[in-house]
């Protein structure tokens, strides 16, 4: 029998398509708590930042979708978290949710970058140190996007035949 990870992994990721069968065996076999960190998005229906079950407020007070989303326009010091969350920032992450029809591919820093950079671009959010919006411009914007089109297909893969064998 084919294993998930050579029908969903044979393009993009396939460590990434591994982790998702690796994590359902142990799951299925040992009395343990694993997090998959890269492949439960199907188990809370996909990102949960930005307000939509959670959110990070960082040691300055600044107020980030994520706590590797560095990016933020309030800081709690001066606006209520209420307010925050009904800010343009907050309400942009909650309504582009899902971010993307699988579930094995919600996150809008790695999978779907470009709805990160149309919400700090239309939000007008700050990076929070230097370098945090490498992610949105630089080289390593360039490498998250040949990234994230090569993982398709296998998310796409993954949402339809599940992680489990
Ligand atoms: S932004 Fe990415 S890392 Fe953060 S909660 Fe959403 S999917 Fe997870």
């Amino acid at each position: 029998m084919i294993g998930k990870e050579e029908a969903c992994g044979s393009s993009g990721d396939e460590p990434h398509a591994w982790l998702a069968k690796r994590v359902s065996e142990i799951r299925a076999k040992r009395p343990i708590f694993i997090a998959d960190f890269w492949n439960d998005g199907h188990l809370v229906r996909g990102c949960i930042a930005g307000g939509r079950s959670y959110l990070h407020i960082n040691a300055s007070g600044q107020v980030e979708p994520c706590a590797f989303v560095h990016f933020a326009v309030d800081n709690i010091h001066d606006r209520s978290l209420k307010d925050v969350l009904a800010s343009p920032f907050f309400r942009l992450c909650q309504e582009r949710q899902p971010f993307h029809s699988s579930h094995y591919a919600p996150c809008p820093i790695v999978d779907v970058p470009k709805d990160l950079r149309e919400i700090v671009s239309l939000s007008s959010a700050e990076p929070m140190h230097p370098g945090a919006d490498s992610v949105l411009t630089d080289e390593v914007a360039t490498v998250i996007d040949g990234r994230s089109k090569a993982w398709r297909p296998s998310a796409n893969c993954l949402e339809t035949t599940g992680s489990e064998q």
